[in-house]
């Protein structure tokens, strides 16, 4: 079922352009995923997620798992119909919650214990329990169980959280491989912090194992961001050419060109939606607040170039009005925006990509950014 093609590269950057196919529909890559993290991508129904032209969305399997429960969402086979979506879902693993949300999580041979931050509970994940869960949401994309360390880390911490996420994802892989029916992929994810080495390693020893897919973790965790773009820039070619490359958890519609000018194909973030519930509106000039006074009674929309919902039909100073007073509204038509235009920023990339203007559309990117 899982199948990805390159349709175009450029020539000038080493971006291209794909389509990954899945059980729930095609993906056409370079894709920005909307994060849903509780099963619902804050304040937005899927039929919001459509019309901004959202082609898949992220579960996680830490929240999830511990509400409501594997044994809720199993009742209705799986995320896809609990939260009424029935395109792609690409589910994380769990790691990255159980070290920087969970409490006392502890390494063991079997995997990493934990308390759950809601209720203090105790609980063990495991790379194969880690794999059950994710098969139980029903996730097309499954992420390997891997430790991700924050920024900065020793040498030796990120060897080994190096060497436990290489462990964990053979393990991953058996446990898939057991109860692979063809619905569901796997990818790996590349750690070893900021040593090139480290990350050359991790690449490396993923690749023996082999996976259909590829990500970069432990980026966008605290580090400057040129570090994180020479990061990128020194391990997305050690991956296979024709697997899917994603960069998990990053960022700003600048990282997101320059990290498709390096060749990822995937990005996610919690950019778009946490920071429309901040009042924050990304624009093709820029970002703006909405609770500046300068907007009061300004009656131009968000971004003169946007057609999302929002744009169409709201001013600024309505949508200051909403945020001012609190109004639930105003949380929803902020984040229909803001995922509207990181969706469709990269579906614009994409399309520079299939034309090969890439690098016109880079240089006018930044030319409207100073505006
Ligand atoms: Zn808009």
């Amino acid at each position: 079922m899982f199948n990805f093609e390159i349709i175009s590269e450029s020539s000038d950057s080493r971006a291209r352009a794909g389509v990954i196919h899945t059980g729930h529909g095609m993906i056409e890559t370079p894709v920005f995923m909307p994060v849903g993290t509780l099963g619902s991508v804050k304040s937005l129904s899927p039929e919001e997620l459509m019309e901004a032209g959202a082609q898949i969305i992220l579960g996680n399997t830490y929240h999830l798992y511990l509400r409501p429960g594997t044994e809720v969402i199993d009742q209705f086979n799986g995320l896809h119909r609990f939260m009424h979506w029935d395109r792609p879902i690409l589910t994380d693993s769990g790691g990255f919650q159980v070290f920087s949300l969970a409490r006392l999580a502890k390494l063991s041979e079997a995997g990493v214990t934990f308390q759950s931050h809601i209720d203090g509970s105790r609980h063990l994940l495991t790379p194969e329990k880690a794999i059950e869960i994710q098969i139980c949401l029903g996730s097309d994309i499954m992420m390997c169980l891997d430790q991700c360390i924050q920024y900065p880390a020793t040498r030796e911490q990120s060897l080994t959280a190096l060497e436990t996420t290489t462990q964990w994802a053979q393990r991953c892989k058996r446990a898939w491989k057991e109860t692979n029916n063809g619905s569901n992929t796997l990818f790996g994810i590349v750690q070893g912090s900021m040593f090139t080495d480290l990350r050359r390693q991790s690449a490396e020893e993923l690749m023996s194992a082999g996976f259909p897919g590829y990500a970069i973790g432990g980026l966008s965790v605290g580090e400057p961001v040129e570090m994180m773009l020479e990061m990128a820039d020194f391990t997305l070619p050690l991956l296979p050419r024709d697997r899917p490359r994603y960069i998990m958890g990053v960022g700003t519609p600048e990282n997101l060109i320059e990290l498709a000018a390096l060749g990822t194909d995937m990005f996610d973030c919690v950019l778009p939606t946490r920071n429309a519930r901040n009042g924050q509106l990304f624009t093709t000039n820029g970002t703006i607040n909405i609770s500046n006074s300068r907007y009061k009674d300004d009656s131009g929309p968000v971004d003169a170039d946007c057609r999302c919902y929002t744009c169409r039909h709201y001013s600024r100073a309505y949508l200051r009005h909403l945020y001012m007073a609190r109004e639930l509204l105003a949380y929803r038509l902020n984040t229909i925006h803001n995922v509207y235009h990181f969706v469709n920023f990269v579906k614009h990339l994409r399309k520079a990509i299939l034309d090969d203007t890439f690098k016109s559309f880079r240089e006018d990117f930044y030319r409207k950014l100073e505006n």
